[in-house]
Order: structure tokens, then sequence, then C-alpha cells
């Protein structure tokens, strides 16, 4: 087949795309990432970042990051186990390990290839993943690759959750993993760690958490959903593996991690696909990511900012009459029920983009039909009157788009 033919079959799926309304279209940002960014249609106020400490543009990860292209050069060119292990890998990943409370830890090149990597190499054909619904796309694809028996129970029910460990129990599974976000992205709500662990405890199951949109500001010393929910007391870790992203509130450079029990993390290096086949971290991005981690480990500043900036939002929005998922996380989804949300979602976060407040909407597929939301990601960065602008501009957008 030539290609003239395959060209036409990708256009129809390009088109059928456009015509279901779920084409992505990226906006280009002129400077760095931050709450207050310039894009190619003018100045906006960001909040649709994970930049939830701020830490993007700090100085001080800046500058570490840049004293690092001296005294570490640029890339690595080589897989960890070649010649691609610097001594400042070491470093990041024993630091890792001891802010989650773990033995040890494993870099990845990301999250989603610690996700990747992780299920193939602990769960055989004769063990059970039980994976929530609405766990992470990489997670999904982890299980994939995984010769493991598959098991799913709803978003957070506790009561499926039993049945499903039950189904594995009576199907003699070898090894149980339990497996779940930290922190569900659409929505901002917590796992239930407690309810989790005890359920893990009764049936002699493993229990894996993905802390991506937690680590270093969820929990009283930010340490993760775990410390949030009290199985991690800064001692006693009742998670068995906890993976995580530095693409995120951790400067938001780039990587991920498996942050586990020594064994777990001798055995990925040994096997973990991603981790043997992939390049290693960039120098500048070990060393921005240590200064971020620093930050987060030593000082509650933007912690304790973060926390205002959501309380502060969630009071002013509640006030000004809008439907919000109640919680505490600094996803603040902004509900438009009903027949008509997706499309009042999208003509308001437009309205908004206008008067330079950068927020986005979600509708099916993406969160269930008739749950469309517009989901505000707050930052330390941002300013009280910041926030005030934001939801000016919802009023405002509400009451242009009717
Ligand atoms: C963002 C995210 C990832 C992917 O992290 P990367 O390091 O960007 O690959 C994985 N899991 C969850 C839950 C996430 O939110």
């Amino acid at each position: 087949m030539t290609y003239g033919a395959i060209r036409e079959q990708l256009a129809g799926e390009l088109t059928a795309i456009e015509e279901a309304g779920l084409f992505k279209r990226e906006r280009q940002i002129t400077t760095p990432q931050s709450a207050h960014i310039g894009t190619t249609q003018g100045p906006a106020l960001n909040f649709c970042a994970n930049n939830y400490l701020g830490l993007a543009d700090h100085p001080d990860v800046v500058a570490a990051a840049r004293k690092a292209l001296d005294d570490w050069g640029f890339g690595m060119a080589s897989v960890r186990f070649i010649c691609g292990t610097q001594t400042q890998h070491r470093e990041l990943e024993r630091e890792i390990a001891q802010f989650s409370g773990t033995d040890d830890a494993i870099l990845f090149p990301s999250c989603f290839d610690a996700n990747g990597g992780i299920f193939e190499v602990l769960m055989g054909p004769e063990d059970a993943i039980i994976s929530d619904a609405l766990n992470h796309a990489s997670i999904i694809d982890g299980v994939r690759l995984s010769k493991a028996q598959r098991y799913r129970y709803s978003n957070r029910d506790m009561a499926d959750l039993r049945s499903q460990l039950e189904a594995a129990r009576d199907a003699d599974a070898r090894r149980i993993l339990i497996v779940t976000d930290g922190v569900f992205s659409m929505d901002g709500y917590y796992a239930t760690l407690v309810e989790i662990c005890d359920l893990a405890e009764e049936f002699g199951a493993m229990v894996m958490v993905d802390d991506s949109h937690a680590v270093g500001f969820v929990g009283e010393h930010g340490r993760g959903t775990h410390e949030h929910c009290g199985v991690f007391d800064g001692v006693t870790n009742r998670v068995d593996i906890i993976t995580g992203t530095l693409g995120k509130a951790l400067g938001g450079g780039s990587g991920g991690y498996v942050a586990a029990h020594q064994e777990i993390v001798d055995l990925l290096k040994q096997r973990a696909r991603p981790y043997l086949f992939s390049n290693a971290v960039a120098p500048s991005i070990v060393a921005g990511s240590r200064a971020a981690l620093a930050i987060a480990r030593d000082s509650s500043e933007q912690r304790e900012r973060l926390k205002h900036n959501a309380a502060l939002f969630r009071s002013l929005m509640t006030e000004a009459g809008f439907d919000l998922l109640p919680g505490s996380h600094p996803i603040v989804p902004v509900m438009f029920p009903g027949e008509d949300g997706a499309r009042r979602a999208t003509e308001i976060a437009d309205a908004m983009l206008t008067r330079g407040v950068y927020v986005i909407a979600f509708s099916f597929p993406v969160v269930p039909r008739g749950q469309a939301r517009i989901r505000v990601q707050l930052s330390a960065a941002h300013t009280d009157d910041d926030i005030r602008t934001c939801v000016d501009a919802f009023v405002a957008s509400r009451d242009e788009v009717g």
C-alpha cells in the first residue's frame, strides 16, 4: 500500500476527532512556566499547570540546574547501568526514598515509565493486580504489559475492593497488589488509604500508590497522600510502593520514580525495561529536582501558601454560587452538570481566556457524561489578587455565556 491510501485513512481519523469536538489544540507559551505567563495570544494568569509549589521557575531551582550544566555537563548519553549514573543520581534517589519513607528509590525517565515498568517485573501470571477504575493511563498501560490477572474496582469503592480481593484470593493468586492514584486528578479526591491498607492487611496484599498529584505538598510535611491519610507517620509506612513524578510540584522538569522496599527497587534496577533501555535523567534536571525537593522538605512556606490559596478560591467561588466538588486539594473542579454542561464549560473557559485567565474545560469522555467541569489548579505562585481576578473572570464569563 502506498502512503496515499494511508494518508486518507489518517485524515479521516483526524476529521472524526475534530467532528467529535475532541481535537486538542496547543496554546504556545512565550515565557517560563509560572502564575503569570505570556502566550502567543497575549498575557494570561495560569490556573491549569501542575506547578503546585510554584517551583517551576524558582530562582534556587533554576540556579541549581544552571550550575549543574557547568559541573555535570548537558547529557548522559547512556542508560543508568552502563555509564549513566552520576553520584547525584544516587543522591536524588536516596533523598526521594527518605522523603517518601521507603528503603530506597529508583529514577525513571518519567512517572509514565515508572508505572509502565513496574508491574511486568513484580507481577506474573500467578499474581493479581487490583486497580481503581479511575487510575492514571500509565497504570492502565503498565498493568496491560504484565501477565498478571487483572481486577478492577469502582473508584474509591471499598466494598467493591473487598469483593475483588475475595475474587483474587478465590483464584489462588500468589501475590496480590492493590494499586491506586493517591489523588484523582479530575476530582481532586484522595484515595482512602486507611481502608485500603486495612483491607490489604486482611488479605495479605501489597499496596501501591501513584502520588504524582500529591508529592511535595499533600500531608503535613508534604510527604504525600500516605502522610495525609495517616498511614505514614514519618517512621512507619503502611504503603509498600510509591510512584511519583518530578514533573509536577517538584520543579516540573521531568523524571519519575518508584520508592519502595529494598528488594523491589533492586529488582527493578535489574529488570524494568524503561529503566534499562532508556537514557538516564539529564544532569541539570537531577540537580534542579534535588533543589526543588529540598525546598519542599525544608520549608513549609510554599505549602502553606498553596493551602491558603486553595481555601480562598474554594470559598470565593462557593460565595459566587458556583458548584464545586468538595475537598481541600488545589485541584478544584467547577462543575457544569447536565445536558448543556459541556458546551457551557467550554464557552466559559474560552470567555475567561479572552479576559486573560487560562483554565481548561473537561467533558465526556475524559469525565463521565453530564459531569462537565472546568478544572482549576491553584499554585503557591498565585497571589490573593490573582485568585480574585480568576473568580471575577468566572462570574463575568458566566454572565456572558448565560
Ligand atoms: C502526571 C502523572 C503521571 C505521569 O507523570 P510523568 O512524569 O509526566 O510521566 C503518572 N501518574 C499520575 C497519577 C499523574 O498524574
